[in-house]
C-alpha cells in the first residue's frame, strides 16, 4: 500500500482531465492528484505543457484581433435599425 495521500490515478484519467487542469477548473483535490501524477510521469506532463501552450497561443490570437472599422459601423447601423423596427411595432 502506498502512503500517498492521493488516490492513484492513471495516464488516461490525467489526459481526460488535462483540459480542465489547464483551464484551472478542476476541484482542488483532483488538481493535486493530477499534479502529483505529472511529477512522476513525463508523458502526461508533456501533454499538459502542450495543451497550455496551445491555449495561451489561441488566447493571444483572440486578444490581438481587432474589429475592422467598417464591421463596427455596420453592426451599429444594424442595431439602430432593429431599434427603429421595435419602435414602429409598438
Ligand atoms: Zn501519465
Amino acid at each position: 500500500m502506498s502512503a500517498s495521500l492521493f488516490r492513484l490515478i492513471h495516464c488516461g484519467d490525467v489526459v481526460a482531465m488535462s483540459d480542465l487542469f489547464v483551464d484551472g477548473e478542476l476541484p482542488a483535490t483532483r488538481r493535486l492528484e493530477v499534479q502529483s501524477h505529472l511529477e512522476t510521469c513525463g508523458l502526461c506532463a508533456s501533454v499538459v505543457v502542450q495543451k497550455s501552450a496551445l491555449k495561451r497561443r489561441l488566447r493571444g490570437c483572440v486578444l490581438s484581433m481587432e474589429v475592422p472599422v467598417w464591421l463596427h459601423q455596420n453592426l451599429r447601423r444594424l442595431i439602430s435599425c432593429e431599434r427603429e423596427d421595435e419602435r414602429w411595432q409598438n
